[in-house]
């Protein structure tokens, strides 16, 4: 059996029921296979990045311990985002649900499919201060400290809202 790995998964959702996609989202995260859901960050809401007008994003962090291989975690994330009915139009467009492995212990991948850390990691806020919330101290593959990466970065529009995700009840 394959040591657990400490794993971040960013969720997000711009189309529809937001707070029902991402509420699916933890819910069959905490159901996949040799893999136990810990803690979800609180929310935060974004403004969306990409072309034309669209909604705000709503966003978090989940943090799982799995001793899936990124390459099965990756199939299993596009599996539950296809089951919350996203269709996958044009690139950055507006998404039911959209589900990224940020990391995978100090695992490095980088094939065209799949890159982790994500490749974008570093450069989203809605990203940096969920993880950051739920991990301040975490060191990134590569040796960068999360915690200067969040000193050095704006806040900008993001809103965080309330009710944080804490400890998840499904935790298998
Ligand atoms: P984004 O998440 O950057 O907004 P998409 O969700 O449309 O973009 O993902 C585009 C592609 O990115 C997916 O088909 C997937 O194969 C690839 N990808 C590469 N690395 C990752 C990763 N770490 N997590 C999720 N998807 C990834
Ligand atoms: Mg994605």
């Amino acid at each position: 059996m394959a040591a657990e790995a400490r794993v971040f998964i960013g969720i997000g959702s711009n189309l529809g029921d937001r707070a029902a996609h991402v509420g699916f989202a933890t819910t069959r995260l905490s159901r996949l296979p040799r893999t136990r859901l810990l803690r979800v960050s609180p929310w935060y809401l974004s403004k969306a990045v990409g072309p034309g007008a669209q909604g705000d994003y709503l966003n978090g962090v989940a943090e799982l311990r799995s001793t899936l291989t990124p390459y099965t975690l990756l199939q299993a994330l596009h599996d539950i985002e296809r089951a919350a009915g996203r269709i996958r139009a044009e690139r950055w467009g507006p998404r039911t649900l959209d589900l990224d492995l940020l990391l995978h212990g100090q695992t490095c991948v980088d094939v065209p499919r799949l890159q982790v850390p994500h490749p974008r990691l570093a450069e989203r806020n809605f990203v940096v201060f969920p993880l950051s919330d739920l991990a301040p101290s975490l060191m990134l593959p590569g040796g960068q400290r999360l915690q200067s990466l969040r000193a050095r970065m704006s806040d900008g529009d993001l809103e965080r809202l309330g009710s944080a995700g804490g400890t998840h009840d499904g935790a298998a």
